[in-house]
């Protein structure tokens, strides 16, 4: 671990704005500066960099974070890699035992060193095996696609690898994947006469490998396993190499197969990736909408499409968000993205493309198709089926109320009031008609200025509240190290842990305040009022369940004060009975 001390004195030697400007072109716009979002496509600029805070957010799409977490997010640097990063640029030692006491980023360094070596040496088997080649020329590829995309081949050997690395006997080589360790400590390949695709991550290092026979082998395909290096549920193939085209056409394609991607690609239709042998999943799909407004998923025309088409659509739906699109598209029987393109071209495929089904019609066409929209029952049953699906969209509001309005249309009933309940952080936001809670105040508070903690009682009232609880936790935190003086030090010392996304949300309403009128201070002192009311009343209650004779003379004093207060205020408020119950 690189001691947190150190990374905010990193943080407070980078210059934030000089570290995005190296990949972002940025504008001045009053205390900021803006641009064009880098992780989402967007038209106008709401991705903002503020000097004085050191930290950018997007209005659009919440990327939000440090100089850090910029180079992590932009690059595809790994944590320690980001640090070592910005402390090469300002001159910075880290500290020694950083490298000893975290092993595994050795050892991650140690995988990456073994897949390059593979990708290497299969790449090299290519130009020397004839039926590979004839294979891929059989299927229409090019020799620079197949150089663009790193392909290459995995002899037919059972202990190709030898040839290539140092030690075969490495265990390394069973950690990356590569290597299967048999009964009797027998070694072998596990890639043998494939097609080799190396699956890149977004910095374009060679994380795994998809391999294909060349004739009529079994499986198919076969991927590598899950590894140190690499997570099939996140992946997806060929994402480095269309990241750009996805930017630039704000759509990005989803098939099925590696070389759909790579023979789309040949074709001029640069923006495809594809999923690693299975369901697509949720992080994926974030991950594509955040860099596209568009994502479609291209799948066969035929049941086991259809079948995989839900299961996007399924886990697809937590992550829509509204003004964003996700389309299904199914190919004519018998047909792929690569047979199709082959045959019709770039523009018949990108027609296609045009027609995909939005989201909410694939919805509740398969809705629809289940249940007998002629019969009452039919028609109840329609709603009963699909309300669940409308409660996941969580981040889509607006297409979720439009849907509603579909079903209550297709059903002939109204459809029940919205039972959307937004996330635990915006829930939070707007609690009490848009009001923020005095936590929320206390805690964004703080966060500007770290140096108000001085100025806290010892405890506020205990409450469940999630509010309240980070609150309680963030100022244990900030007596603890004393050394968290702004609003950077307070969000990164959250890094990966459940709170994270929490006080990044207070920090981005810390970032609008920049440029408003907005009275911290007054919020803050008024904040801290009412809690401290809270915790009196809170207080005098515990105490009006002692008997009168138990308490201690200050703590008499106290009960009768806001006995009294409490009287007071009832009798100004109502003028009627002074024993009026005001439990908040
Ligand atoms: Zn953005």
């Amino acid at each position: 671990m690189i001691p947190q001390d150190f990374i905010q004195t990193l943080l407070d030697r980078v210059d934030i704005v000089d570290v995005v400007e190296r990949y972002v072109p940025l504008k001045k716009a009053g205390t900021n500066y803006q641009a064009r979002c880098p992780f989402h496509n967007e038209k106008s600029p709401s991705f903002t960099v503020s000097p004085t805070k050191q930290f950018y957010h997007c209005f659009g799409c919440g990327a939000h974070g440090t100089a850090i977490t910029f180079l992590m997010q932009h690059t595809g640097m790994g944590f320690v890699e980001a640090v070592k990063e910005l402390a090469g640029r300002t001159g910075m030692q880290v500290p020694d035992d950083g490298a000893r006491n975290d092993p595994e980023d050795g050892r991650r360094e140690r995988l990456y060193e073994l897949m390059e070596t593979a990708a290497r040496y299969y790449k090299g088997e290519l130009k020397t095996n004839d039926a590979a080649v004839a294979y891929l020329k059989n299927r229409g590829l090019a020799g620079e696609t197949a150089a663009r995309f790193g392909l290459g081949y995995a002899p037919d050997d059972w202990q190709g690898l030898a040839r290539a690395v140092a030690d075969y006997q490495d265990k390394g080589l069973e950690d990356a994947g590569l290597v299967i360790a048999g009964e009797g400590g027998k070694r072998y390949d596990r890639f043998r006469h494939r097609v080799m695709f190396p699956i890149r991550n977004e910095r374009g290092k060679t994380i795994a490998f998809g391999g294909r026979v060349l004739d009529k082998g079994e499986p198919k395909y076969l991927n590598s396993p899950e590894t140190a290096l690499f997570h099939k549920g996140r992946e997806l193939y060929g994402l480095h190499e269309a990241r750009r085209a996805i930017q630039s056409v704000g759509r990005v394609i989803v098939v099925e197969g590696y070389m759909d991607v790579v023979m789309l690609a040949q074709h001029g239709v640069e923006n495809a990736v594809a999923t690693l042998g299975t369901a697509v999943t949720s992080d994926q799909v974030e991950r594509l909408l955040r860099l596209a407004d568009e994502v479609v998923f291209a799948f066969d025309g035929d049941a086991a499409g259809r079948k995989a088409a839900w299961r996007a659509l399924e886990n697809g739906l937590p992550q829509v968000v509204d003004g964003k699109r996700l389309g299904f598209l199914f190919l004519p029987e018998g047909e792929d993205p690569d047979s199709f393109v082959r045959a019709q071209g770039r523009a018949a495929f990108e027609a296609l493309l045009d027609k995909a089904t939005p989201l909410s019609q694939f919805l509740l066409d398969e809705m629809a198709a289940k249940t007998d929209l002629a019969s009452p029952e039919g028609r109840v049953r329609l709603v009963k089926l699909t309300e669940p699906y409308l409660d996941q969209m969580r981040r889509a509001p607006l297409l979720a109320r439009s849907l509603r309005r579909q079903l209550a249309g297709l059903s002939g009933m109204p459809s029940r009031a919205s039972r959307f309940t937004p996330g635990p952080s915006s829930a939070s936001v707007q609690k009490r008609g848009g009001q923020p809670s005095p936590y929320r105040v206390v805690l964004q508070a703080l966060i500007q200025d770290p140096a108000r903690i001085a100025r806290l009682p010892p405890t506020l009232p205990a409450d469940a509240d999630p509010e309240a609880q980070a609150l309680a936790g963030l100022m244990a935190r900030l007596r603890r190290q004393v050394d968290m003086r702004n609003a950077r030090h307070v969000v990164e010392s959250y890094r990966d842990q459940p709170e994270q996304a929490l006080m990044e949300e207070a920090e981005a309403a810390v970032l609008v305040w920049e440029d408003s009128e907005h009275d911290v201070e007054a919020d803050f002192r008024g904040a801290l009022a009412t809690l401290e009311e809270r915790a009196g009343r809170l207080a005098a209650n515990d105490l009006s369940r002692k008997p009168l004779h138990e308490l201690s003379p200050d703590e008499r004093t106290f009960f009768l004060q806001s006995l009294k207060a409490k009287k007071l205020s009832a009798l100004a408020a109502s003028g009627e009975s002074a024993d009026r119950d005001d439990s908040d």
